[in-house]
Order: C-alpha cells, then structure tokens, then sequence
C-alpha cells in the first residue's frame, strides 16, 4: 500500500500517509519501541522501492475519492521503516507539489549524514526528526543503529541540516521508563534539542505494542519531569500522549478544556484554578476527574502539576 487516510494528526490536522517503503519494514534503526516490530532488513543503502510516477499517480487516485471535509492538510511520508532511505524520496516530493498540498517526512534522522539526503528534505515543508537520545549508548540502547553509524557524525549531520532547512522543523523525543527519563538524560536531550531551534518539540510515549518487552512508559511524574526540563530550556513542547487534545485554552467547557490542555501541556495548579474561576466551577470538577482517573496530579519541584492519565 502507497497511500492511507487521510488519519487525524495532531500536529498536521488531517494526514494523508504515503508508505514508500515496501514490507517487511527496512530501517536504519532498530528501536526497542518500534511499533512496526523487529527491523529484518538493517541497511543505510537508499534504493528504489516505487518509482515517483506510481507514488504520484496513487495519490492522485486517493484524492479523487476525498469528499472536501476529507481534503488532507498534509501529504505525509510515514513509512514502514526509514522513508529516507528510499532514493526516489527527493524526486517524490517535488512530483507530489503538484497538488498544492504540503508535504510532511517523518524521519528517524540517521541518513542526514549524506549531503543528498540534506538536499532532497530541503524540499519537504514539514520535517520531524528524531532526537531520543544525546549521547552514544543511550543511542545504542534505544534506537539501536547499524554498527557504522557513530554518534557524533549523527547529530553533527542534524545541526547541519537543521541549520539549512527553512521549512517547519518539528522533534520527537519517545521516553521509555529507566532508558532516557533520567534527569541527567533528559536534560542532555534538552540540550541537543535546544540547539537545532525546533518550531514545536514532542515529547511521545509508546501507546502500542513496542518491538522489545521490557519497553514500558514512563511514570506521569517522568513525563511532567521532561515537559519541565524542556521548558526550562526554553522549548516549545507538547506532549503526544495518545490522547487528541486539542489546546484550545478557554471554552467555556470546563471538562473538556481540562481534558484537553492537560493532554498536551501538563497543568500547573494556579493555571488550573484560573481556568476554573473563568468558567465558574470549582474544584469538585478536578477531584471527579481524578476519581474517574482521567486524570493525575503529580509534584515536581514543590508544585502540583494536573497531567492526562494514560495507565
Ligand atoms: S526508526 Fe522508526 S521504523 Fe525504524 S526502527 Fe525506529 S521506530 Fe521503527
């Protein structure tokens, strides 16, 4: 399959994906919470998988079937692997401008270390790489690259690219309990993170089943912790927790506004009770939902913190 959707994406409204790679998955890394499983086929050789002309014209027959509430926003390349890793992905890209829809790549990053890579994403819009880890075993630990690719060169080809590109550049960082939800590991992270100027940095937890078994989310209080330590930093984050809020702020709907902030920014309890005194409702709202467990407090240096249940 080429193409699916358009599904709802938080960080693209409605995404078309485009899978340019072929089954079994092929990938330059092979992370312990991938969701597509084990990586059979290892490799950092780009190579053919469909020629431009059959993405295009795939594509074009998906759109005809779209009614207009069903228009994508983005056509996306989600693969079943490493979507740079096929060779044609450049020459895609500029084929599928046609349609006057932007274009998204989801990339793990590793194959930023050839100038031709660099140069084809340049024409992407929108670019989302991944960042999990700053140092070399942790990098080993998590994402498991090919022996041949080293650290340095990695995230060297990351602030090269991130320094060329003038699209919108978005991270993602997947926490996995006891793997890089450490202070010290997240504050590295941070840093790296920091130094490429994301527009928007993600933090994700795992919310299907992960390649390894002893993948496992992290605690709430992990996931506030991140948030924090990237703000501290003075990163635009969100959280991708599984849950689709919105973050439209102020409704009227206090339910939902707490539901919907709370999945994407974790809530600081004066921010929670302003929200409350605008709408009028008192905190008898928040101990329901946290009866109901939808959501949680959590404390992190000495403050509440109102944060979407995801156990
Ligand atoms: S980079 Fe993506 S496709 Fe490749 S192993 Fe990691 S999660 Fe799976």
């Amino acid at each position: 399959m080429i193409c699916f959707g358009p599904v709802s994406s938080r960080r693209l409204g409605k995404s078309l994906g485009i899978n340019n790679i072929t089954s079994p998955k092929v990938c330059s890394y092979n992370c312990v919470y991938c969701q597509v499983g084990k990586t059979v086929n290892s490799t950092i050789v780009r190579r053919q998988f469909f020629k431009p002309s059959e993405i295009l014209n795939e594509i074009k027959k998906h759109l005809s079937k779209l009614d207009d509430s069903n228009y994508p926003d983005y056509l996306t390349f989600v693969s079943n692997g490493e979507p740079t890793l096929d060779i044609n992905l450049g020459k895609s890209i500029e084929t599928l401008k046609v349609f006057g829809i932007p274009v998204a790549v989801i990339t793990n990053a590793s194959l930023l270390i050839y100038e031709q890579v660099r140069k084809e994403l340049r024409h992407a819009d929108w670019v989302s790489i991944k960042i999990d880890a700053a140092d070399n075993s942790t990098w080993r630990l998590i994402n498991r690259p090919l022996d041949n690719l080293k650290f340095r060169e990695h995230i060297e080809a990351i602030n090269l690219f991130t320094s060329e590109y003038t699209g919108v550049l978005c991270t993602e960082t997947m926490l996995i309990d006891k793997l890089n939800d450490s202070s010290y590991c997240l504050k590295k992270i941070a840093a790296v993170v920091k130094r490429v100027q994301p527009f928007k940095a993600y933090i994700s937890i795992s919310i299907r089943p992960p390649a390894v078994s002893y993948v496992k989310s992290p605690s709430l209080e992990s996931l506030n912790k991140a948030y924090q330590i990237f703000n501290e930093f003075g990163i635009d984050t969100e959280l991708l927790t599984g849950f689709e809020g919105t973050d439209t702020g102020y409704t009227g709907n206090i339910i939902n506004d707490i539901l919907n902030i709370t999945a994407v920014h974790p809530l600081r309890e004066d921010s929670l009770i302003e929200l409350l005194n605008k709408d009028k409702a008192d905190y008898s709202v928040v101990e329901s939902l946290i009866k109901q467990k939808l959501i949680k407090v959590v404390l992190y240096q000495n403050k509440k913190y109102y944060l979407r249940n995801n156990s």
